[in-house]
């Protein structure tokens, strides 16, 4: 049995339409920017795989560090016991992140890590005996596919099977801008006002606000400036609604900062780290908050208490994993590389929006790079599985979001793999439209 039969008789996968989706391809190794094919192939991962990917596959340092712990200690319930690799790294993530941002609770996954989020927020309030269940989250946004994650990601369009298990979540739009926008400004007020009359509308009810912070991810690619972060975070103080940052996407350099908070200067009550916090080895996830919130769940009052946990929760191998990607950012110069990735990024994506008039709406924020292609937008159309099947024949691996394309590659990237990537695409886009 070849690797395409054995898949497609027992596995299913994930966010794809098995009865049109073309064959899958079997990898066998990875390596740095590469992925290797049974067939021989290899595809030079540009959106690592699925923004997972920090460093380059297979990093050895990553390798390692998790191959010494496996020996050492694989698991252990983090209920009565803690380790070195979770004590290390909570204490790393409290000195990265900005103000008061201290307490680490871990997680499995990106929705995990959301709906601890939510949780969180709406105990709180529970707590402070001021029950508020309801949120602010963005048209576009994606929080994950559990069902507080998919209540706050309604707007992102992915979910009418469950609709009517959803919880009530107020809407507004994302102000998305890119380069040579005009509009920018009305689009931020427009949304500002509209959180506002949110808050009117439903006082005391509203537990918190979700956002990705500069970049809404599957919902498009979609980008805000930090102005309009700075302020969207003073009006939820303000009105003291608390603001949940997911950056499960943004977070660990993605931005061209550590996290987008702080590119963007502002400091969340509650931020979601997922993805790339592992360099993309394990699954593994961090819900941050602030001395302030947790001192609200000490009590001697049991309902006080934060029910909530996971099996794997403080896995030392994903908490490895975790020490060792922090290292790799200080030994491979990572910060570096991101900056030259994003002067690629700039040179590159204004020559194609200048040379292909169906280019729309380009832009560019640290190691990510997007531009629209025409007008048809939905998630995993027979438009961009064409795009997606013609790059990869031509050994690139870009998965566009319905009509926008975008690249996201691991750090380890170095210039001429990046130029290639987009020879590639322009080779594509004059070829193809
Ligand atoms: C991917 C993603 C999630 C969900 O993470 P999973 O690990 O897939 O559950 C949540 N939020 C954002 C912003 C994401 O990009």
């Amino acid at each position: 049995m070849n690797a395409k039969q054995s898949d497609q008789t027992h596995a299913w996968r994930p966010f794809t339409q098995e009865k049109s989706a073309s064959e899958q391809i079997h990898i066998i190794r990875g390596k740095g920017a590469y992925l290797y094919g049974a067939d021989g192939k290899k595809y030079l991962d540009m959106i690592s795989s699925w923004w997972a990917n920090l460093h380059g596959h297979s990093h050895p340092k990553i390798a390692e560090a998790i191959t010494k712990q496996v020996h050492e200690l694989e698991h252990v319930m983090f209920a009565d016991f803690t380790h070195e690799p979770a004590i290390r790294f909570s204490k790393a993530l409290g000195a990265l992140l900005p103000g008061d941002l201290n307490k680490v609770f871990f997680s499995d996954n990106g929705s995990t890590a959301v709906e601890t989020a939510l949780k969180m927020a709406i105990q709180y309030w529970y707590n402070l005996r001021e029950p508020r269940t309801e949120f602010i989250a963005f048209e576009r946004g994606y929080h994950g596919d559990t069902f507080g994650a998919m209540s706050v990601g309604k707007g992102c369009g992915f979910y009418k099977p469950f609709e009517k298990c959803l919880f009530d979540t107020e809407l507004v739009p994302f102000p998305a801008t890119w380069w040579d926008d005009n509009c920018v400004e009305q689009k931020e007020a427009l949304t500002l006002s509209k959180v506002m009359t949110c808050l009117n509308k439903h006082k005391n009810k509203i537990a918190g606000l979700i956002i990705e912070p500069l970049i809404q991810g599957a919902g498009g690619i979609n980008v805000c400036r930090t102005e309009f972060l700075q302020k969207l975070v003073a009006l939820c103080k303000a009105n003291d609604v608390l603001v949940i940052f997911d950056e499960v996407m943004t977070g660990f350099g993605r931005t061209g900062d550590m996290f987008a908070c702080i590119k963007s200067g502002v400091v969340p009550d509650i931020i979601c780290l997922s993805k790339g916090i592992s360099g993309g080895f394990l699954p593994f996830a961090a819900t941050v908050t602030t001395n302030r919130i947790y001192d609200l769940f000490l009590s001697e009052d049991g309902t006080k208490t934060f029910m909530h946990g996971h099996t794997y929760t403080a896995n030392p191998l994903g908490c490895a994993a975790a020490n060792a990607s922090l290292a790799v950012f200080e030994e491979d110069k990572t910060f570096e590389k991101i900056r030259k990735m994003e002067e690629v990024h700039c040179l590159r994506i204004s020559g194609i929006a200048k040379k292909f008039y169906i280019v729309k709406r380009p832009r560019v924020i640290g190691t990510i790079a997007a531009f629209e292609v025409g007008n048809t937008g939905e998630y995993g159309n027979k438009f961009s599985q064409i795009l997606k099947n013609k790059f990869l024949s031509l050994g690139i691996f870009i998965r566009p979001l319905g009509n926008v394309v975008y690249l996201m590659p691991p750090y380890c990237v170095n210039e001429s793999e990046l130029h290639h990537a987009y020879d590639i695409i322009e080779s594509v886009l004059a070829l193809e439209l």
